[in-house]
Protein backbone atom coordinates (compact mmCIF):
# COMPACT_ATOMS: atom_id res chain seq x y z
CA UNK A 1 0.00 0.00 0.00
CA UNK A 2 1.83 3.27 -1.22
CA UNK A 3 1.72 5.91 1.57
CA UNK A 4 3.82 8.42 -0.11
CA UNK A 5 1.26 9.52 -2.32
CA UNK A 6 -0.74 11.27 0.64
CA UNK A 7 0.34 14.39 2.16
CA UNK A 8 2.38 14.10 5.49
CA UNK A 9 4.08 16.29 8.34
CA UNK A 10 6.29 14.57 10.35
CA UNK A 11 5.86 14.60 14.21
CA UNK A 12 6.83 11.63 16.15
CA UNK A 13 9.78 9.82 16.17
CA UNK A 14 9.19 6.32 14.32
CA UNK A 15 9.42 3.20 14.90
CA UNK A 16 8.63 3.53 18.33
CA UNK A 17 10.35 0.44 20.45
CA UNK A 18 8.93 -2.56 20.59
CA UNK A 19 10.07 -4.09 23.87
CA UNK A 20 10.52 -7.03 25.68
CA UNK A 21 8.40 -7.29 28.97
CA UNK A 22 9.63 -10.41 30.80
CA UNK A 23 8.23 -9.81 34.38
CA UNK A 24 4.90 -8.85 32.70
CA UNK A 25 4.98 -12.10 30.23
CA UNK A 26 6.17 -14.00 33.56
CA UNK A 27 2.97 -12.57 36.16
CA UNK A 28 0.60 -13.36 32.63
CA UNK A 29 2.08 -17.08 31.80
CA UNK A 30 2.03 -15.35 28.28
CA UNK A 31 4.66 -13.81 26.06
CA UNK A 32 3.92 -10.21 25.81
CA UNK A 33 5.75 -7.46 23.58
CA UNK A 34 4.78 -3.79 24.44
CA UNK A 35 4.59 -1.75 21.48
CA UNK A 36 5.54 1.49 23.02
CA UNK A 37 3.58 4.27 20.84
CA UNK A 38 3.29 6.47 24.17
CA UNK A 39 6.74 7.30 24.00
CA UNK A 40 6.63 8.65 20.24
CA UNK A 41 8.10 12.03 21.18
CA UNK A 42 6.03 15.25 21.02
CA UNK A 43 3.56 16.12 23.45
CA UNK A 44 3.80 13.42 25.78
CA UNK A 45 3.15 11.22 23.18
CA UNK A 46 0.44 8.82 22.04
CA UNK A 47 -0.95 7.27 19.50
CA UNK A 48 -2.73 10.58 17.97
CA UNK A 49 0.20 11.57 16.34
CA UNK A 50 0.12 8.71 13.81
CA UNK A 51 -2.92 10.27 12.50
CA UNK A 52 -1.96 13.61 12.54
CA UNK A 53 0.51 13.57 10.47
CA UNK A 54 -1.58 12.76 7.24
CA UNK A 55 -4.30 14.84 9.02
CA UNK A 56 -2.30 17.88 9.06
CA UNK A 57 -0.31 17.09 6.38
CA UNK A 58 -3.59 17.25 4.34
CA UNK A 59 -4.57 20.79 6.48
CA UNK A 60 -1.04 22.18 5.50
CA UNK A 61 -1.56 20.80 1.66
CA UNK A 62 -4.80 22.80 1.67
CA UNK A 63 -3.87 25.58 3.38
CA UNK A 64 -5.38 26.07 6.84
CA UNK A 65 -4.18 28.00 9.25
CA UNK A 66 -6.69 27.24 12.13
CA UNK A 67 -7.17 24.20 13.18
CA UNK A 68 -10.75 22.68 15.29
CA UNK A 69 -11.36 19.51 17.10
CA UNK A 70 -13.49 17.96 19.55
CA UNK A 71 -13.27 15.61 22.50
CA UNK A 72 -13.79 14.72 25.83
CA UNK A 73 -12.85 16.87 28.81
CA UNK A 74 -9.52 14.78 29.41
CA UNK A 75 -8.84 14.00 25.47
CA UNK A 76 -5.60 13.20 24.63
CA UNK A 77 -6.16 13.51 20.89
CA UNK A 78 -7.12 17.34 21.48
CA UNK A 79 -3.79 17.50 23.42
CA UNK A 80 -1.67 15.95 20.49
CA UNK A 81 -3.53 18.33 18.32
CA UNK A 82 -2.34 21.14 20.05
CA UNK A 83 1.02 20.11 20.15
CA UNK A 84 1.36 19.53 16.91
CA UNK A 85 -0.54 22.79 16.39
CA UNK A 86 2.06 24.75 18.37
CA UNK A 87 5.29 22.88 16.50
CA UNK A 88 3.75 23.58 13.27
CA UNK A 89 2.31 27.37 14.12
CA UNK A 90 -1.39 26.29 13.78
CA UNK A 91 -4.64 28.09 15.78
CA UNK A 92 -5.79 25.43 17.50
CA UNK A 93 -9.48 25.21 18.91
CA UNK A 94 -10.86 22.25 21.25
CA UNK A 95 -14.19 22.18 21.27
CA UNK A 96 -14.61 19.90 24.69
CA UNK A 97 -17.53 18.86 25.73
CA UNK A 98 -18.85 16.80 29.35
CA UNK A 99 -19.30 13.55 28.29
CA UNK A 100 -17.70 11.77 31.02
CA UNK A 101 -19.89 11.17 34.33
CA UNK A 102 -17.39 12.76 36.32
CA UNK A 103 -16.18 15.58 37.50
CA UNK A 104 -14.22 17.44 40.48
CA UNK A 105 -10.73 19.15 40.51
CA UNK A 106 -8.30 16.51 39.50
CA UNK A 107 -10.74 15.93 35.92
CA UNK A 108 -11.14 19.54 35.70
CA UNK A 109 -8.16 21.01 35.81
CA UNK A 110 -5.76 18.54 35.52
CA UNK A 111 -4.08 16.04 33.51
CA UNK A 112 -4.46 17.12 29.98
CA UNK A 113 -6.12 20.04 30.37
CA UNK A 114 -2.99 21.88 31.75
CA UNK A 115 -0.86 20.25 28.88
CA UNK A 116 -3.86 21.98 25.98
CA UNK A 117 -3.64 25.32 27.67
CA UNK A 118 0.59 24.92 28.02
CA UNK A 119 0.62 24.11 24.12
CA UNK A 120 -1.48 27.19 23.27
CA UNK A 121 -4.30 26.00 22.06
CA UNK A 122 -7.76 28.00 22.70
CA UNK A 123 -10.06 25.50 24.85
CA UNK A 124 -13.85 25.77 24.62
CA UNK A 125 -15.30 24.06 27.38
CA UNK A 126 -19.50 22.63 26.44
CA UNK A 127 -21.84 21.65 28.59
CA UNK A 128 -23.38 19.47 26.23
CA UNK A 129 -24.13 18.39 22.23
CA UNK A 130 -26.28 21.19 21.66
CA UNK A 131 -23.43 24.08 23.29
CA UNK A 132 -20.57 22.05 21.31
CA UNK A 133 -22.44 22.45 18.23
CA UNK A 134 -23.03 26.16 18.90
CA UNK A 135 -19.66 26.76 19.58
CA UNK A 136 -18.80 24.90 16.63
CA UNK A 137 -20.89 27.01 14.06
CA UNK A 138 -19.17 30.35 15.84
CA UNK A 139 -15.91 29.70 15.66
CA UNK A 140 -16.35 28.42 12.15
CA UNK A 141 -18.22 32.08 11.59
CA UNK A 142 -15.40 34.26 13.52
CA UNK A 143 -12.82 32.54 11.46
CA UNK A 144 -14.64 32.88 8.20
CA UNK A 145 -14.86 36.90 9.13
CA UNK A 146 -11.15 36.95 9.91
CA UNK A 147 -10.11 35.37 6.53
CA UNK A 148 -8.98 32.27 8.47
CA UNK A 149 -8.61 28.60 6.61
CA UNK A 150 -10.16 26.09 9.30
CA UNK A 151 -9.54 22.68 8.75
CA UNK A 152 -11.94 20.81 10.84
CA UNK A 153 -10.99 17.06 12.44
CA UNK A 154 -13.02 14.71 13.03
CA UNK A 155 -13.31 13.27 17.26
CA UNK A 156 -9.98 10.99 17.87
CA UNK A 157 -8.63 12.05 14.28
CA UNK A 158 -10.70 8.70 13.28
CA UNK A 159 -11.35 9.13 9.29
CA UNK A 160 -9.99 7.89 6.30
CA UNK A 161 -6.96 10.01 6.24
CA UNK A 162 -6.14 9.50 9.77
CA UNK A 163 -6.13 5.81 9.57
CA UNK A 164 -3.44 5.78 7.30
CA UNK A 165 -1.42 6.66 10.28
CA UNK A 166 -2.19 2.80 11.14
CA UNK A 167 -1.44 1.43 7.92
CA UNK A 168 1.82 2.79 7.99
CA UNK A 169 2.34 1.50 11.71
CA UNK A 170 1.31 -1.73 10.47
CA UNK A 171 3.92 -2.21 8.09
CA UNK A 172 6.50 -0.79 10.81
CA UNK A 173 5.85 -3.62 13.20
CA UNK A 174 6.13 -6.10 10.55
CA UNK A 175 9.42 -5.00 10.17
CA UNK A 176 9.97 -4.76 13.35
CA UNK A 177 8.67 -8.65 14.04
CA UNK A 178 10.71 -9.80 10.87
CA UNK A 179 8.75 -12.65 10.27
CA UNK A 180 8.05 -13.38 14.13
CA UNK A 181 4.43 -14.63 14.85
CA UNK A 182 2.55 -12.56 17.13
CA UNK A 183 -0.90 -11.38 17.52
CA UNK A 184 -1.78 -7.56 18.08
CA UNK A 185 -3.86 -6.10 21.37
CA UNK A 186 -5.03 -2.54 20.61
CA UNK A 187 -8.17 -1.01 22.04
CA UNK A 188 -10.86 0.80 20.27
CA UNK A 189 -12.49 4.17 21.08
CA UNK A 190 -13.15 6.47 17.77
CA UNK A 191 -11.76 3.32 16.20
CA UNK A 192 -9.43 5.16 13.48
CA UNK A 193 -6.36 3.16 15.50
CA UNK A 194 -7.86 -0.37 15.00
CA UNK A 195 -9.14 0.32 11.31
CA UNK A 196 -5.57 1.80 10.23
CA UNK A 197 -4.06 -1.99 11.56
CA UNK A 198 -6.85 -4.02 10.29
CA UNK A 199 -5.99 -2.36 6.67
CA UNK A 200 -2.36 -3.35 7.31
CA UNK A 201 -1.75 -6.10 9.32
CA UNK A 202 -3.11 -8.87 8.17
CA UNK A 203 -2.37 -11.72 11.36
CA UNK A 204 -4.44 -11.94 14.29
CA UNK A 205 -5.78 -8.43 15.61
CA UNK A 206 -7.58 -8.49 18.79
CA UNK A 207 -9.55 -4.93 20.12
CA UNK A 208 -10.74 -4.23 22.97
CA UNK A 209 -13.30 -1.60 23.46
CA UNK A 210 -13.05 1.50 26.00
CA UNK A 211 -16.53 3.69 24.74
CA UNK A 212 -18.56 1.58 23.15
CA UNK A 213 -20.23 -2.18 22.91
CA UNK A 214 -18.70 -4.46 20.75
CA UNK A 215 -21.37 -4.75 18.09
CA UNK A 216 -21.22 -1.00 17.97
CA UNK A 217 -17.18 -0.77 17.57
CA UNK A 218 -17.58 -3.96 14.85
CA UNK A 219 -19.82 -1.26 12.90
CA UNK A 220 -17.91 1.57 13.33
CA UNK A 221 -14.58 -0.65 12.68
CA UNK A 222 -15.51 -1.93 9.45
CA UNK A 223 -17.32 1.57 8.08
CA UNK A 224 -14.01 3.59 8.94
CA UNK A 225 -12.20 0.40 7.13
CA UNK A 226 -14.34 0.50 3.78
CA UNK A 227 -13.36 4.65 4.22
CA UNK A 228 -9.91 3.24 4.18
CA UNK A 229 -10.05 1.00 1.53
CA UNK A 230 -11.68 3.41 -0.81
CA UNK A 231 -9.35 6.27 -0.19
CA UNK A 232 -6.17 3.70 -0.44
CA UNK A 233 -7.99 2.82 -3.86
CA UNK A 234 -7.67 -1.32 -2.54
CA UNK A 235 -11.12 -4.25 -1.74
CA UNK A 236 -11.57 -3.58 2.01
CA UNK A 237 -10.31 -6.97 3.32
CA UNK A 238 -12.40 -9.11 4.83
CA UNK A 239 -12.61 -8.91 9.25
CA UNK A 240 -11.98 -12.18 9.46
CA UNK A 241 -8.65 -11.35 11.54
CA UNK A 242 -10.26 -9.36 13.76
CA UNK A 243 -11.84 -10.18 17.32
CA UNK A 244 -13.69 -7.68 19.26
CA UNK A 245 -14.28 -7.60 22.80
CA UNK A 246 -16.14 -5.52 24.96
CA UNK A 247 -15.72 -7.39 28.69
CA UNK A 248 -13.98 -5.12 30.59
CA UNK A 249 -15.73 -1.51 28.70
CA UNK A 250 -17.43 -1.76 32.16
CA UNK A 251 -20.24 1.36 33.08
CA UNK A 252 -18.93 3.52 29.95
CA UNK A 253 -16.40 5.36 28.89
CA UNK A 254 -13.74 6.84 31.10
CA UNK A 255 -15.31 4.98 34.11
CA UNK A 256 -12.64 2.57 35.41
CA UNK A 257 -13.44 -0.90 36.98
CA UNK A 258 -11.52 -2.46 39.72
CA UNK A 259 -10.00 -4.84 36.64
CA UNK A 260 -8.19 -1.52 35.03
CA UNK A 261 -6.86 -0.71 37.92
CA UNK A 262 -5.65 -3.77 39.13
CA UNK A 263 -3.89 -3.95 35.37
CA UNK A 264 -2.70 -0.15 35.93
CA UNK A 265 -0.68 -2.01 39.16
CA UNK A 266 0.45 -4.90 37.33
CA UNK A 267 2.18 -3.18 34.34
CA UNK A 268 3.19 -0.34 36.83
CA UNK A 269 5.32 -2.59 39.24
CA UNK A 270 6.22 -5.57 36.65
CA UNK A 271 7.94 -3.01 34.16
CA UNK A 272 7.64 0.30 34.93
CA UNK A 273 5.18 1.03 32.47
CA UNK A 274 2.40 3.63 32.85
CA UNK A 275 -0.85 2.84 31.75
CA UNK A 276 -4.11 5.49 31.77
CA UNK A 277 -7.49 4.35 33.19
CA UNK A 278 -9.28 5.21 30.11
CA UNK A 279 -8.04 3.41 26.94
CA UNK A 280 -5.04 1.14 27.74
CA UNK A 281 -5.73 0.19 31.20
CA UNK A 282 -9.26 -1.24 29.71
CA UNK A 283 -6.94 -3.06 27.11
CA UNK A 284 -4.60 -4.52 29.39
CA UNK A 285 -7.76 -5.95 31.67
CA UNK A 286 -9.15 -7.62 28.66
CA UNK A 287 -5.14 -9.09 28.59
CA UNK A 288 -5.16 -10.12 32.34
CA UNK A 289 -9.03 -11.72 31.93
CA UNK A 290 -7.92 -13.39 28.72
CA UNK A 291 -4.28 -13.91 28.04
CA UNK A 292 -4.01 -16.84 25.93
CA UNK A 293 -1.04 -18.45 25.88
CA UNK A 294 -1.62 -20.96 23.79
CA UNK A 295 -1.90 -18.54 20.27
CA UNK A 296 1.73 -17.31 21.00
CA UNK A 297 3.15 -14.04 21.75
CA UNK A 298 0.77 -10.99 22.18
CA UNK A 299 2.03 -7.52 21.14
CA UNK A 300 0.19 -4.79 23.49
CA UNK A 301 -0.25 -1.99 21.37
CA UNK A 302 0.31 0.74 24.06
CA UNK A 303 -1.42 3.94 22.35
CA UNK A 304 -0.61 6.67 25.41
CA UNK A 305 -2.74 8.15 27.46
CA UNK A 306 -0.36 9.19 30.54
CA UNK A 307 -2.47 12.49 31.56
CA UNK A 308 -5.14 10.93 31.88
CA UNK A 309 -3.60 9.33 35.10
CA UNK A 310 -3.31 12.59 36.51
CA UNK A 311 -7.24 13.50 35.41
CA UNK A 312 -8.40 10.83 38.10
CA UNK A 313 -6.00 12.32 40.84
CA UNK A 314 -7.69 11.30 44.33
CA UNK A 315 -9.12 7.92 42.72
CA UNK A 316 -6.08 7.12 41.07
CA UNK A 317 -3.86 7.46 43.74
CA UNK A 318 -6.21 5.46 45.81
CA UNK A 319 -6.42 2.66 43.48
CA UNK A 320 -2.67 2.16 42.64
CA UNK A 321 -1.45 2.20 46.11
C1 LIG B 1 -7.67 7.91 21.41
C2 LIG B 1 -6.98 6.86 22.18
C3 LIG B 1 -7.20 5.49 21.92
C4 LIG B 1 -8.22 5.00 20.95
O1 LIG B 1 -7.85 5.18 19.63
P1 LIG B 1 -8.99 5.31 18.53
O2 LIG B 1 -8.27 5.45 17.27
O3 LIG B 1 -9.78 6.53 18.91
O4 LIG B 1 -9.84 4.11 18.59
C5 LIG B 1 -6.48 4.57 22.63
N1 LIG B 1 -5.60 4.95 23.59
C6 LIG B 1 -5.39 6.23 23.88
C7 LIG B 1 -4.45 6.55 24.97
C8 LIG B 1 -6.07 7.24 23.19
O5 LIG B 1 -5.85 8.52 23.51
Amino acid sequence: MKLDRFPRVRLGTWPTPLEEAPRLSDALGTTVLLKRDDVNGLGVGGNKLRKLEFLLGRALADGADTVLTFGALQTNHGRQTAAACAKLGLRCELVLTAKVPRDGEAYERSGNIILDHLFGANVHRCADEVETGATYDRLVAEAAAEGRKVATLPVGGSDEVGLLGYVAAAAEIREQLDGRHARILVPQGSGGTAAGLALGWAGRLDIACVGHSAAESGETLSTLVDAGARHLGIEPPALDHVRITDRTLGPGYGVPTDEVWEALRLFGRTEGVVLDPVYTGKTAAALLAEPRPEEGPVVFWHTGGLPGVFGYGPEALTAVS
